[in-house]
């Protein structure tokens, strides 16, 4: 429980600041946070406009990467905000200096807790002391994140009336939001809350709709129902209405599961048990080449220790395994989860943001934290207040060079930077989305973490059936197609519905470093390259196999290769894909071109493996989902096509794929 909180004699919940409590104001002038650390200077509301607060305090400098590897929240905490550097590149917070600092609130400006969804970077607070967070605004998921730990938030003009001694209702920190989120954050959080729940000491009186026109991730949220643990099918939801839901499926992976493990084993006792183990998975994926990497070798102690705690949770629980074999990965988690469980009409949940990749499967599949993922897994539900949706209506058909990647870097120009997808569903359907192959449609689904979406879904149709009837081998056809979700006629959108015209599409790249800054290829100055990655979550799957080996197999038949002082690397994204391209005779024509071929896993998308950069100045086309400065080492990065990343490899720059291109230049040579 926050112990700000206080039950007063006659039952009031109030919040109240204990005597002396200690305030760190994040000011710009970074020299005052080293004195407020030190002790030599105390600051108060009185002393401090917002304007001179920092903004946009992201994730990743509450707790870089490197912080991530550890699994133990206190431990986290040590090197809370090791990402906050002064001019010179130095640490402002050094280890334990927020812990040791004794504060009890901490203070900032605009937007707190954007960038990555990484659950740490609360984590870091809580865990040094910290029990109020004061911003102007907070990101969306940190909020939530803060919410599920039970951290109280607040404003400026609310800190200063508790600095001055005043008691405040409890309600005024958590009025403004729907009743389960309430008892989540008046209950400590949302292990407490589950406990309560489960022990009848919170009656929640959710709300209930009418039946109404649905979107399909109104539909599904609304066939996984939970009242009081019953299920309660057949009751309309709306967007906004917060919801006990059934999940029917879930994973997570190396750098998340031994977190996962901890909480459970923290809140539950060492002996705790999942109800429904068979419905969840443990994937390795993400690190399996981390001990070969350079920057990895000071952390390759604590890799080890994420293995190993995976491993002992597989075992603990019996969640299904799919770890390397031999060192090899069966695959990168979302591409596996689509081929063997993700089906439509699902609603999963995974500790990673492109969990939403499922949505090409018909299903509402999108990502959550440790902490939720564990509750839910031991629970068998979860919390959901219900997305908006926004509709992308798509027409015609891509022209040749042109593939779902380059539909989402255009969305992403377009609608991402409008903030039309922000925290919404985007729903894909029309004869447009029919022309495109399942691979394709996951490609869609995927993206849609980098629009800052909750999720994607696709249309289900005949082709969705031929996919999953061929990898369902003991489930009917007719079983596979009763679960099919269609919108209802009439649904509403907040986002609005968008047509776009496939024929309209042209060849993208998004530029360094962020996926929303879009330029249609033939807009693009000349970009030499050094390096060519195909590969990842998004581009692994066997269709972008199809597009690697088009183009490579017509370079090698008009005498062509990868160009000189250009790296080129293709890296399967699961086994099934690597069969597939072996059958297909694409490992050969991938050699001839002189391409280095990797087995299953996140790699180089990860900064974790072969094809990542050395240097800032080297310049990298990839057909992964983002291009966050050093994700994928400090170099340059410009997303795009698997077509785009071929062609780009032979000729040595940035090039659009035009099928005879190669033939083309034999002739003219
Ligand atoms: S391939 Fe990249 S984006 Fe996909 S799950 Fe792995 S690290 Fe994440």
């Amino acid at each position: 429980m926050n112990e700000l909180i206080h039950t007063n004699s006659d039952g009031r919940r109030v919040v109240r600041l204990p005597a002396g409590a200690k305030v760190l104001y994040l000011t710009k002038d970074l020299s005052k946070i080293r004195a407020q650390l030190d002790g030599s200077l105390r600051l108060s509301m009185a002393d401090v406009t917002p304007a001179e607060l920092l903004d946009d305090i992201n994730t990743d400098v509450m707790t870089p990467a490197w912080v991530c590897f550890r699994h133990k929240p206190e431990d986290i905490a040590l090197d809370a905000y090791a990402g906050l550097l002064d001019d010179a590149g130095e640490r402002v917070f050094g280890t334990r200096a927020l812990m040791d600092g004794g504060f009890t609130v901490i203070v900032s400006g605009q937007r707190k807790g954007t960038g990555s969804s990484r659950e740490t970077a609360v984590q870091c607070e809580k865990w040094s002391g910290i029990q109020l967070v004061v911003a102007s605004s907070f990101a969306p998921i940190h909020e939530r994140n803060n919410i599920n730990l039970g951290q109280l938030m607040t404003d400026h003009a609310v800190l200063a009336r508790l600095e001055a001694g005043e008691e405040i209702q409890l309600e005024t920190f958590t009025g403004e939001y729907d009743p389960v989120t309430r008892a989540i954050l008046e209950n400590g959080g949302l292990f407490e809350f589950g406990k309560r729940l489960k022990d009848g000491e919170i009656a929640l009186d959710l709300e209930r709709t009418d039946e109404r026109p649905m979107t399909m991730a109104e539909k599904i949220v609304a066939t996984h129902l939970v009242q009081s643990g019953e299920r309660d099918p057949g009751t309309a939801v709306k967007p906004g209405q917060a919801c006990l839901v059934r999940v029917d499926a879930g994973y997570s992976h190396e750098f998340t599961t031994a977190q996962v493990h901890h909480f459970l084993v923290q809140e539950f006792g060492a002996d705790y048990s999942l109800p429904n183990p068979a419905k969840f998975a443990v994937f390795e994926d993400h690190l399996l080449y981390a001990d070969g990497v350079a920057r990895f070798a000071p952390f390759v102690e604590q890799i080890h220790t994420l293995r190993r705690l995976q491993k002992e949770f597989q075992v603990h629980t019996g969640v299904r395994d799919y770890s390397a074999v031999d060192g090899v990965s069966p695959g990168i988690c979302h591409q596996v989860a689509r081929e063997h469980f993700v089906d439509p009409g699902d609603f999963v949940q995974a500790t990673d943001s492109h969990t939403c990749m499922g949505g090409g499967n018909n299903a509402l599949s999108y990502g959550v934290g440790s902490t939720e993922y564990a509750g839910l897994i031991q629970a068998g539900f979860t919390f959901v207040e219900v997305p908006e949706s926004i509709r992308f209506h798509l027409t015609g058909r891509l022209v040749q060079g042109c593939t779902a990647k380059d539909v989402m870097l255009y969305i992403l120009k377009v609608h991402a930077t409008a903030e039309d997808t922000l925290d919404r569903v985007m729903e894909f359907g029309g004869p447009g989305l029919a022309s495109l192959d399942m691979d394709e449609r996951a490609t869609l689904c995927n993206m849609a973490t980098e629009c800052t979406a909750k999720s994607g879904i696709c249309e289900a149709d005949e082709l969705t059936l031929e996919w999953l009837a061929a990898r369902r081998p003991n489930v009917s056809r007719g079983e596979i197609a009763a679960k099919f979700v269609v919108a209802d006629e009439g649904a509403h959108y907040d986002g609005g519905v968008h047509e776009i015209d496939l024929s309209a599409i042209r060849p993208m790249v998004a530029k360094p470093h962020d996926p929303t800054y879009g330029v249609a290829v033939d807009e693009l100055e000349e970009v030499a390259i050094d390096i060519a990655y195909g590969g990842s979550c998004t581009a692994g799957k066997n269709s972008d196999f199809d597009f690697y080996a088009r183009v490579l197999a017509e370079a090698v038949e008009n005498g062509r290769r990868v160009a000189d002082g250009v790296r080129m690397y293709i890296q399967f994204g699961s086994a099934d894909v690597a069969t597939y391209a072996r059958e297909k005779g694409y490992l050969d024509v991938f050699e001839r071109a002189g391409v280095q071929i990797i087995n299953p896993g996140c790699g180089a998308c990860i900064g974790c493996g072969p094809g990542v950069s050395e240097t800032t100045e080297q310049v990298t086309v990839s057909a992964i989902n983002r291009n966050f400065s050093g994700r994928s080492g400090p170099g340059k990065l410009y997303l795009a096509s698997p077509l785009t990343v071929a062609a780009s490899a032979i000729t040595g720059r940035i090039t659009a794929y035009r099928p005879g291109m190669f033939a083309a230049a034999a002739a003219s040579v």
